[in-house]
């Protein structure tokens, strides 16, 4: 296993780490051989978030006796002080530890952003977490470049999370900047959300940037993690027929894969046209079709509420069909 310094905060893991959505899909007691599996091959970095409902609670149970084998990262939705700090102790009681090495702001737009950074808003919390010891390093995700682009420029911010795969590297440069900063990389979503089938040839096109300190992989099973493995153990520079693979890649979802950058937006229905194909990817890749439905549910509008206008289509920067992708995600969830 090859090792990396996760930026400013000093910590030593393993270049492959635990993406800790899929936890969701497995029972708890399946948990315990996972971390064992893990242990033996030398990977010792673990994320996971309070939405990933029973996620932290399944990882801190079956952590008994092995946290201080592992680097454990999760973040939150909050954006108060107040709220901030629920949560933190709410994932300390879930993973069933004294502290946490890593809590992230969990992709906040621009707004919230603000928000966080105001007097009463959650970096608060986190700095207060961080100065009594229940957490020891600060770190935030996105999906949006402006939102990663001001996140390098926060002195506290020590990590920043971003989706990097074969057909996501609009990020590329600002990953740079990271390494530039000594901030700790962490590439999320390496396949694309499901989309990408070839999780082996993903993995080494990956761990082929040197910006990237670490790449989290959703893995619930024995086989997922032994497949990933064997990924990363391969070195060398990618094969002329893995290349070929990420070129048909790349062809195959260039016209239909939503990067989840909000350009689209304002819709004029309302509709939060990324959160509709996010879900559909859970429903249809993920194997999480009770959570993907109930989130999905949960939103004030449905992509059955398009009305055609083509307004988003016009502000994509993918080109992407929305309109006709709401109508097969409207299709598969019924609304
Ligand atoms: S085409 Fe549909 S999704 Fe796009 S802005 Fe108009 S109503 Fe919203
Ligand atoms: S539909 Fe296009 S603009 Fe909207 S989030 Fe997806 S990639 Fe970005």
């Amino acid at each position: 296993m090859d090792y990396r310094i996760l930026g400013k905060t000093g910590l030593r893991i393993s270049r492959l780490g635990l993406g800790g959505i899929p936890i969701q899909r497995i029972t708890a007691p399946e948990v315990r051989p996972l971390l064992e599996q893990m242990v033996a091959a030398g990977i010792n970095y673990i994320d996971t978030a309070r939405g990933y409902t029973v996620s932290e609670e399944y990882l801190g149970t079956a952590l008994e006796g092995l946290r201080d084998r592992f680097v454990l990262a999760t973040k939150s939705m909050s954006r108060t002080a107040e709220a901030m700090a629920a949560d933190i102790g709410i994932s300390l009681k879930n993973l069933r530890t004294d502290h946490i090495d890593l809590y992230q702001i969990h992709n906040p737009s621009m707004a919230e952003l603000d928000q966080v950074l105001a007097p009463g808003g959650a970096m608060e919390a986190l700095e207060a977490a961080r100065q009594s010891g229940q957490i020891d390093h600060i770190g935030l995700t996105a999906h949006s470049l402006e939102v990663f682009q001001r996140a390098l420029e926060l002195p506290q911010v020590e990590t920043i999370m971003f989706p990097f795969n074969i057909v996501e590297d609009q990020g590329l440069a600002l990953i740079r900047e990271c390494e530039k900063k000594n901030i700790g990389f962490i590439d999320m979503k390496p396949l694309a959300g499901g989309a990408i089938e070839n999780a082996a040839v993903v993995l080494r096109y990956i761990l082929q940037e040197p910006a990237v300190t670490v790449v989290i992989p959703g893995m619930a099973t024995p086989t997922e993690l032994a497949q990933n493995l064997a990924a990363c153990e391969q070195t060398g520079p990618l094969t002329q027929q893995e290349q070929a693979v990420v070129a048909q890649v790349k062809k195959d979802l260039a016209g239909n894969f939503c990067r989840r950058c909000n350009y689209c937006q304002p819709c004029t229905k309302g509709i939060n046209i990324s959160g509709c194909f996010l879900f559909e990817g859970y429903l249809t890749r993920y194997g999480l079709e009770e959570w993907a439905r109930g989130r999905y549910e949960a939103m004030p509008t449905h992509a059955s509420d398009c009305v055609d206008c083509g307004l988003c289509e016009s502000r994509c920067p993918y080109q992407l069909p929305i309109r006709q992708m709401l109508k097969t995600t409207a299709q598969k969830f019924g609304m």
